[in-house]
């Protein structure tokens, strides 16, 4: 076994945990899962315009961002999962547009 941990495949951070056999770090896990779980979900509409909105994960919640008016919209049930801090930072960068696209 090699004393240096491998590289998780998605954020880069060094991980011991492994999943499907690739080296992938917990929060990256558990965040690919939330992106599996909501591509199970019905895309919604944006209030606004109308217009299909993509999911997007920020901070291992899941929003719908419209593309046309970029509006971001949270479940009620998403919201309260996060804690302060958490929510905060997930404002934050969808505020700054970091989020990663899931579709
Ligand atoms: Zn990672
Ligand atoms: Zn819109």
């Amino acid at each position: 076994m090699s004393l240096i941990a491998p590289r998780c495949d998605r954020c880069g951070s060094r991980t011991r945990h492994k999943e499907d056999d690739k080296p992938i770090c917990q929060s990256c896990a558990e965040e690919m899962r939330l992106i599996i779980e909501a591509s199970h979900e019905q895309r919604r509409q944006c209030p606004i315009d109308n217009a299909e909105m993509t999911k997007e994960t920020a901070h291992m919640i899941v929003i719908d961002r419209c593309p046309t008016c970029s509006g971001v919209w949270l479940d009620g049930g998403e919201l309260e999962r996060m804690n302060g801090d958490i929510q905060e930072a997930a404002i934050m960068s969808m505020a700054r547009g970091l989020t990663s696209p899931t579709f």
